[in-house]
């Protein structure tokens, strides 16, 4: 869609990398993996500690696959790493006085940005969102301690975009610059791009009739295809959301047919168990486990702490990575049901398709050697066909069967969880 001058016709800001064949990908990833490797274990002693403890030698790991037997970094472990060893854990390759930036995520951690234009690799992603050159821009994320605010802007610098650099809150002043410079593009999360525009219309900004804003790149929250569409429908805005972090920078990103998120060109992402740390089949939940190939800040095997799941097939955008289905949520909230990992967000997602139901919760009991399931929902009215429905639907997104029944109206108390694991284990 093109209301101003812009053209955002898709394609591609780095076509080979983006389209580049399986095959050749698959050695490219070979590639990088060993240089990066090499370059690690002698720059940043900590992967050297792991390998050693683990009992591999930097030969053992040549494939993407090898990488399963390093067991992951995780996130969580990052805060002890750099205090043992401040201010990076001997986790970065370069010496502190080469880097760009040093941001402070909660924690707290000490995330380096190095030297050089677009250090995160964020252009790509805010492309494929249709952010072209002369776009004028409201950056909504902070622009201290955490890196949002500059990952974005280094990445809206390289389309040559002119940015605001507003950071969050503030939102009369938000809108009033988004009326008096007529920003055409929004950098944030996708709930303050809802109140932003709500309170322009209340100033008497009438969107679709009066518009400026035509892209936003949302990232850092939740994005319900309900609110999506409604910026699209109501207010005129395209929405593209991407997958980052203050560890890793770009990890995936939409094009635009919006059916998932690619995985960023330039590095290893895969689904692993989040207990074992070992793969999943794709389709099935797992955490998010990165090895980047990034020279200043080599993370190899980085376990995220987030769930999602791959899908391999091909997109019709022309990409060639595959894509996640979306992030489901924190690894930590799982249940393990027969072998599968199920996510509370799952379920909201389910009952979001089926009209009329009200709460919801997943019972998990231990039958004989079985685990059996029993959904509970509460209805505003007759059930209908909702029981069949939900049976079905269940059983597509979390490859379970479970009994779905049908009780009375504030039978489940407020806090109750959405999924009752009752298993006991003896
Ligand atoms: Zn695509």
């Amino acid at each position: 869609m093109t209301r101003g001058s812009v053209d955002r016709s898709p394609g591609f800001y780095d076509p080979a990398m983006e389209t580049m064949a399986p095959e050749d990908r698959y050695h490219f990833l070979r590639r990088r993996l060993k240089e990066t490797l090499q370059h690690a274990a002698k720059h940043a002693p900590n992967l050297t500690a792991r390998l050693e403890s683990a009992g591999l030698t930097l030969d053992q790991v040549a494939e993407p696959d090898d990488l399963f037997r390093l067991p992951p970094l995780r996130k969580r472990e990052l805060p002890s790493l750099q205090k043992q060893v401040p201010p990076f854990g001997r986790l970065v390759a370069v010496p502190a006085s080469a880097l760009q930036r040093i941001f402070i995520s909660p924690g707290p951690i000490y995330d380096p940005e190095g030297a050089g234009p677009d250090y995160w690799r964020m252009a790509r992603a805010m492309f494929a969102a249709g952010f072209r050159r002369g776009d004028i821009v409201l950056n909504t994320f902070a622009y201290h301690l955490t890196p949002a605010g500059s990952m974005c802007d280094e990445g809206l610098a390289a389309l040559g975009c002119v940015v605001a650099p507003m950071g969050g809150g503030n939102t009369e002043t938000q809108v009033q610059v988004l009326r008096d410079v007529q920003a055409t593009g929004y950098v944030g999360t996708p709930s303050f791009l809802h109140t932003i525009l709500q309170r322009a219309e209340e100033a008497g900004i009438t969107p679709l009739r009066d518009p400026s804003l035509e892209v936003a790149f949302v990232s850092g929250g939740m994005l319900p295809e309900s609110l999506r569409s409604v910026m699209r429908q109501e207010y005129g805005v395209s929405v593209t959301q991407a997958y980052a972090s203050a560890d890793l920078g770009l990890m995936a990103y939409e094009c635009h047919r919006r059916s998932g998120l690619h995985v960023a060109e330039d590095l290893i992402l895969q689904i692993a168990d989040p207990e074992t740390g070992q793969p999943v089949a794709d389709g099935m939940a797992g955490e998010v486990v990165v090895t980047t190939f990034n020279t200043v800040y080599p993370l190899i095997r980085f376990g995220t702490g987030d769930l999602s799941m791959l899908d391999p097939a091909p997109c019709g955008c022309g990409r060639s990575t595959p894509r996640l289905t979306r992030i489901l949520g924190r690894a930590d909230d799982v249940t393990k049901i027969r072998g599968m990992f199920v996510h509370p967000s799952q379920l909201d997602a389910v009952m979001a398709e089926v009209p009329g139901v009200t709460r919801h919760q997943l019972v998990v009991r231990r039958i004989g050697f079985e685990d059996d399931l029993t959904l509970r929902i509460e209805t505003a009215g007759a059930p209908g066909d909702a029981v069949t429905r939900l049976e079905s639907s269940l059983r597509e997104a979390i490859k379970l069967r479970a009994r779905v029944e049908v009780i009375p109206q504030g039978t489940l108390p407020q806090d109750a969880k959405k999924i009752l694991d009752e298993r006991t284990w003896e």
